[in-house]
This record gives structure tokens, sequence and C-alpha cells, in this order.
């Protein structure tokens, strides 16, 4: 019998915190543990370089492995990070968060420690399950494993280095993101989408240094002056960003998406508190999970080069860079998107007549990802979650971003589904972050039925 709890421990211990360079040698000792636990399995297992460095050290490596090759069935690349956000007792935790803790509430047994939602409960229930099946002597598919060190540092290197290697893993004919969560408590959940991004930076340049505002303040053209106007017209009063052609692309929804929603449990209140929220922008919990998910947004994040320290300084910043990002949907194009916002900002700039300088910088793009709720990953995986739950799923979207999955897609021609593993109150990122026994068990039995069942079915 294969335990994940045990393995789930084990790996907790190690502080694998991609943040915390201090940390490199932990995190190098997580993805050997891993890659023992997959040699044992019969994996051949590369722990190959990542092509990101600092200028000082390299950053985490990627764990790739291949098990099983036979040509007759389907091969499933797995995806998590060993990874994990930093978690200091400090913080307010209740116990050390890398002394792996299980603790009854009301009845259930939770694992407490850092990483245990997010990811090492997940990548502990998929070693175990592909260790069943190892054990009963039948792969059902053949499994390609990519876990990545960086996920949570955002995930550096992680196109390059797979660009690099992924030839190795051979053909893929389906993608398992093993990295989500149930979005409630009561119902297992699958994911089908994240918003992609565009980052943008404004800079306006004015005089070469910082001015004396009782020296300039009347007589000069002050960048912050240009930047504030700018920043004010990019969203209307309705909250429709301005950018002529934003909404060009935005995919139209239909009547079958649409029908998505109504299955969905969500507490408009509920979210208000457990975020801290006052107000919304809208009352209408499905309207609210469709701007939210399916619709593009943007926001005004800061301003570098303004004064933003207590008390007041009279100063006229010579230079300033606004920092504005847009989530994005299907169909828009992050670098159409990105071109437009510049000729839009350049535009505004113009009409200003100021003679300060502009540059708008591209900071960052990352795709959007919609997986086809109604593909044959999902349709299974929807089936054995039902079977094995006794509840219906629920399928969800993120407002979120995760870039790395609609990059695999292209990379290897092949669809993604997203399985959640633990529940949404779990609180990754956050102090006393924890799964379920029953989750992590959950989740061994519903991967390895999940296999079994995708033995039969032609993915490409
Ligand atoms: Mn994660
Ligand atoms: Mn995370």
């Amino acid at each position: 019998m294969v335990d994940p709890v045990a393995l789930l421990k084990e790996l907790v211990r190690m502080p694998s915190v991609s943040a915390d360079p201090s940390r490199a040698g932990d995190s190098q000792r997580t993805v050997e543990f891993i890659r023992d636990r997959l040699v044992q399995l019969g994996a051949e297992v590369n722990i190959v370089d990542n092509e990101k460095t600092d200028g000082v050290r390299r950053y985490n490596p990627m764990l790739l492995a291949r098990l099983g090759d036979d040509p007759d069935k389907n091969t499933l690349a797995l995806y998590s990070h060993y990874d994990v956000q930093p978690a200091l007792l400090e913080d307010g935790w209740d116990t050390e968060p890398f002394e792996p803790l299980e603790r009854d509430i009301n009845g259930e047994s939770y694992i407490y420690g850092r990483g245990t939602n997010d990811d090492k409960g997940p990548i502990a229930a998929t070693l175990c399950a592909v260790e069943e099946l190892v054990q009963e002597g039948s792969l059902p598919v053949n499994f390609r494993f990519i876990y990545e060190g960086e996920e949570e540092s955002g995930s550096n290197g992680f196109e390059e280095t797979l660009r690099k290697h992924h030839e190795w893993l051979g053909k893929i004919d389906g993608i398992l993101i093993l990295d989500t969560s149930w979005f409630t408590d009561d119902a297992p959940g699958l994911d089908y989408g994240f918003r992609g991004l565009a980052y943008m930076g404004i800079e306006i340049q004015g005089p070469v240094k910082d001015v004396h505002s009782g020296l300039g303040g009347g007589i000069i053209p002050e960048p912050m002056d240009d930047l504030v106007k700018i920043l004010s017209r990019l969203v209307d009063g309705h909250n429709r960003v301005t950018v002529p052609g934003f909404y060009d692309d935005v995919a139209p929804l239909t009547p079958e998406e649409k029908a998505l929603y109504d299955n969905i449990s969500f507490d408009l209140e509920q979210f208000k508190q457990s975020n801290g929220l006052n107000a919304l922008l809208t009352d209408d919990p499905k309207q609210l999970l469709m701007d939210n998910w399916r619709n593009p947004s943007l926001s005004i994040h800061g301003i570098e080069g303004a004064f933003s320290e207590k008390g007041g300084k009279t100063v006229i910043p010579a230079k300033v860079i606004g920092k504005v990002s847009m989530r994005l949907v299907p169909n828009q194009d992050p670098k159409k998107i990105a071109e437009l916002f510049t000729d839009y900002v350049e535009k505004l700039f113009k009409d200003l007549k100021s003679p300060n300088r502009l540059t708008v910088h591209t900071m960052a793009t990352g795709d959007w990802w919609y997986g086809d709720p109604s593909h044959v990953l999902y349709e299974k995986a929807r089936g054995i979650l039902r079977d094995y739950w006794g509840v219906e799923p629920t399928l969800t979207r993120s407002g979120g971003s995760i870039p790395i999955i609609p990059f695999m897609e292209k990379l290897f021609g092949a669809s993604a589904i997203a399985i959640g593993v633990g529940q949404n109150s779990d609180g990754a990122h956050s102090q006393n972050e924890r799964i379920r026994v029953k989750n992590l068990v959950g989740a061994k039995e519903v991967l390895k039925r999940y296999f079994q069942m995708l033995s039969a079915v032609k993915l490409s």
C-alpha cells in the first residue's frame, strides 16, 4: 500500500523556497528526492539546469522524467512544481511551517505545513498513483513528468529550459496540470481557463534631475502631471478599458459557456469577507465571475519615481514610470494589445502637447489559457470525479495567469487539463497551509482511475 501522507510529510520537511537563494540547497535536495523516488519506479530521470541565471546563481533546476514507452499508448505529461512560497513561524503560523503536522478538525484529518496544498500534496498524490500502477504491473499510459522549481517566483527560465529539452520527452498526447485547488470545500473542481497578461510601463522624462518645487513649480512642464492625465483616461466611468480595439477580439459568450456558470455555488458576501473587500462593481454573482474569468481588465499598480515616503517632500520628480497591467482573455493577443495600448498612450501624450519625453515599455506578456471543457480529457475527468466524490465537479476558470500552460500546449501540440487537488480553504500561500487527508488520498485514487480510463481513449 502506498501512503501519500508519509510521502507528503517528507516533501514538506525540505524548505524548497524558490524566492530565497539561501534555500537553493533545499530545493536541490527536494528535486533529487523526487528523482530517487521516480528512479525506484523505473523512470528515466533527467534533472536539467535552468537556462536562466541571475548572474550569480542559476535558478532551480527542472526535473524531466519518462516512464513507459509503448507507442500504442497515450503519453501524458504531468506538470507540478516542487518549490513553495516562503513561510516563517513569525508570520503567524501555529506550528513550524516546515514541520508537517497531522491534526483533526471536526472529525477530519488534515496535514499542515508549507506546500501541503501548493504543490507538494499534488506531487505526492501523483507519485503514489503511478507507484500503485507500477506495483500492479500495468501502465495504462506512458508518463512524462515536468516538475519545475521556480513556479512561485514567476516560473523563471521555464520556457527556455523546456524548449531546450522537450525533445527528450518525445511525443505528448495530453497535459495534466496538478497545481490547482477545488473552487469550494464541498465539490471537486476542474479549471479550464486562466487570463493572460500584458504589463506596461509608461515612462515620462522631464528635466535631467529632480527639481525643487519652489524653483520649478509653475514654470516647468511636470512629468507627473502628464502621467496622471494619461493614467486617468485608460478606463472610463463604466469601467470599460478605453484603448481603441481592446475588446475587438474578446470571444463572444455562447449559450453553452453561459450555462457553465449555472451550477457554480458562489457566495458574494463570503467572497468579500475572505478577501477584505468593501465594495464590488457588480452584485450579480454570475456577472462577477464572468468579469473575473472571461472578460479583460486593466489595473494601475504604481508609479516608479514618485515620492511615496511618509511626510511631505517638495520635489518635482524628473522621471516617472506608471505601471499598468491588463488581464487578457480569449482571443486577445497580448502582443497586439501591448501595441494598441502603446499607440493609444502615445496619442494621449501627443494631445497633451507636452515637451517631455514619453517611452512606453512592454514589461511582460503572457498568454491566456482556455481548456475546452467539452474535450475528452474533461469529459472523462468529470465522470471519474463525480463517481468518486458523489458530487458533480465544479468547472471554473480563474482571473489569474499561468502562461506556462498555453506554452506547453503549443510546444507539445496537445491539450491540457487542470485537476484540483486540495480545497478552497487550504490557505495556499497563507499561514497554516494545509490539505485534507481525504483530498490527498482521493487525488491519488482519482488520478489512478483517470490514467486507466485514458488508456481506452485516443487522445491524438
Ligand atoms: Mn502552485
Ligand atoms: Mn502557488
